[in-house]
Formats: C-alpha cells, structure tokens, sequence
C-alpha cells in the first residue's frame, strides 16, 4: 500500500529525491564518504552548495542583485533577523495580518523595531483594502501563505517600500517575480527538503546596517560576505534541498509545478465544496493551494475518520491544534495520486457515515 503524508511540516520529500539520497548516504559520489561527512569548505561539497544555489536562482530567475543565504534557524529565526538587519530599533515597519504566522512574525518584530499591525483578518476572508493603512513604515511584512489557517494571499500587495514575505509554505510554488520583494524567506521544512535549514533571498542594497547587537549568525551582509559559510552551514540540509531544486528543473520548474498543484487544490476543494458532510470555512477567493483545512460537519466523527485515513495510508490529516478538524498540506512532492487517494477515501468515508 502506498502511503501518503499530508503533514504540514516537516513534510514529505519527493520519492525520487529520498531514493537517490538513500544511493548515495553512505558513499557520495564514490568518495567513500557520507556528504554529510565532508567538510563544508571541501571542493566536492563547495560544488554542492554551488549547484544548489544556481539551480534555485534558476528556478525562480534570481539575479544577482539578491544574495541567496543558506541559513540556520528556521523561518523563526527570521522573525527576529530580518528587522535587526534591515532597520534600526527607532524605525517603523509595517505588518499585515492574516493568519498565525504573520501574527507571530509581527509580535517577534516589536522587539527590535516599532511594529504598526494591520489586521486584515474580516470574517471568513481578509479586507485588502486595509493594506493602504500602511505607508509609513521602513517595510511592509506579509504572509502569502498561512499555513496553519489555509489562507492565501495570491497577490502582492502594494506598497512603495520593501515588500518582505514569508515564504516558508509556498515557495516554489507558484511563479512570482523576485524583483518586486525586497526580501524573502522560508524555512525549509515545507516545500525544499529537511528541517533544519532557511533561504532568506534579499536584495543586496538593503543589507549592510544591522543593529550591532545582531548576532553574527543571522547578519545577512555576513553571510553574504562568506556565501552562507561564515559558520558551518547544515550542509545535509543544503545537500538535500539541492537535490529537490535538481528534481523541480525535472518536473518542468516553478511554472509547472504551480499548473499540478492548482489542480490539486481544486479536485480537493471542489470535493469539499460538492458535500454537505464536509466543509472549508475560507473565502474562497484567499483558499491555499498548499494547505487546506476541512471540518466534518459533525465532529464526533473527527476521531474515526482520523483512524481510518491512518489505516488507509493517509497519514497525519489531523488539523493544527489551535483549529481542530483536519489539515491535508499538499505542497509540490505530492503527487496528484496523493489528493486522488485522499478524496477517494473522503466519498467513502461520507457514505459510511451518514
Ligand atoms: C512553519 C512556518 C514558520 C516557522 O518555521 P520554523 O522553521 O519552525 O521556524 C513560519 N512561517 C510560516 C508561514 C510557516 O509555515
């Protein structure tokens, strides 16, 4: 039986790049040696995290105005970093809010700067309009994607400052153009490879006058400085994500991937919205293609259904904590099987049931 994860993160990795990881884990290249064993200022692990960096600035047509870091410390460590690096502690930035992690990356800010908020979050949907409230900050922060809550923002919103984004769960996703950020991020749990590692993608004028308590390790003029090697990158981590950059280049690139996963999202909605046994509660206008909360209408069932999509191969469709109800996360390695399983088991479940 095949099996499915629909974890939020750390999430699943495309089949293909885990068996040519699982290859080469105890013989690299035929050096003998784990990649994991080199050292990171190696020749042959240097051709790695080259590869890695070409390949992505590839993928989302990157120039060399931005430096690519290769960091520590998860999307939460940005939180913290990208204030302390690109404002000082007097200066104001702007906030959008619609969701938990934007939420969280805001409360994060105010210790290093003055964070102005501004809640979009208006009954099932956001009021974009209320973007114009900001304009007086250093930059505007937002979230395209909130994962926890399945809601998405498609469009970028307009400002005449630096537009910083969250990118952590929909990164090379979808097409963007870079050139219309400032800087963005992700941690790489989600849609890149193992936990452990964050891209920060900034563009390089705006870096350069850290708040001198920054800690060395997140000061992007640093990094940038020492190609992400001012201390010992996890170059596991950095391995394997270029591996899943090697195998998006093989699927097509962003533009493909982004066409599968709108038709994934939609057999998953379109599902969804066909029932009255189950329901998504977002306007649909702001519905995530990478994550996608669904309730039973009645949730004494919630525990049975969890059990048998278990058993069914469908693993970890229990919502996050704080919402409840379930959660299938279906970022770019899962495949279209994946989401045909899911909505089959889904019917079956609804006629068993009710
Ligand atoms: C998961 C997630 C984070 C936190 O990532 P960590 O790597 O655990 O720090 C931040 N923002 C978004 C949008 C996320 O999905």
């Amino acid at each position: 039986m095949s099996v499915y994860n629909f974890c939020a993160g750390p999430a699943m990795l495309p089949a293909e790049v885990m068996a040519k990881a699982q290859k080469e884990l105890v013989d690299f290249n035929g050096l003998g040696v784990s990649v994991m064993e080199l050292s990171h200022r190696s020749k042959e692990y240097l051709a790695v995290a080259e590869a890695a960096e070409a390949n992505l600035r590839e993928l989302m047509n990157i120039g060399d105005d931005y430096a690519v870091l290769f960091t520590h410390g998860g999307a939460r460590a940005h939180f913290s970093a990208i204030p302390q690096n690109l404002v000082g502690a007097e200066d104001q930035v702007d906030y959008l809010i619609s969701g938990q992690w934007s939420a969280g990356a805001a409360k994060e800010a105010a210790k290093y700067a003055r964070v102005n908020s501004i809640d979009l979050r208006s009954g099932n949907g956001l009021e974009m309009a209320k973007v114009s409230e900001a304009g007086q900050g250093s930059y505007l922060h937002y979230c395209p994607n909130e994962t926890v809550d399945g809601v998405a923002i498609f469009e970028e919103p307009e400002t005449d400052k630096p537009l910083i984004a969250d990118y952590s769960s929909c990164i090379l996703g979808r097409e963007i153009d870079i050139n219309r950020y400032g800087l963005i991020y992700a941690g790489a749990q989600k849609n890149i490879g193992p936990a452990g590692l964050a891209l920060v993608i900034v563009r390089r004028d705006l870096i350069g006058q850290a708040q001198a308590t920054t800690p060395s390790i997140l000061d992007y003029a640093l990094l940038d400085k020492n190609d992400s090697m001012y201390n010992t990158p996890p170059t596991y981590a950095w391995y394997l994500a270029g591996e899943v950059f090697k195998w998006l280049k093989a699927q097509g690139g962003v533009g493909a991937m982004a066409q599968l996963n709108r038709q994934k999202a939609a057999l998953l909605y379109d599902f969804i919205d066909s029932s009255d046994f189950y329901q998504n509660r977002v306007d649909p206008s702001h519905r995530s293609e990478m994550n996608v909360p669904f309730q039973l209408v009645n949730p004494d069932l919630d525990a049975q259904f969890l059990a048998q999509s278990q058993q069914a191969g469908l693993m970890a469709l229990k919502g996050h904590r704080s919402v409840g109800g379930m959660r299938a996360s279906i970022y770019n390695a899962m495949p279209l099987e994946g989401v045909q399983a899911l909505v089959t088991f889904m019917k079956a479940f609804e006629l068993n049931n009710k």
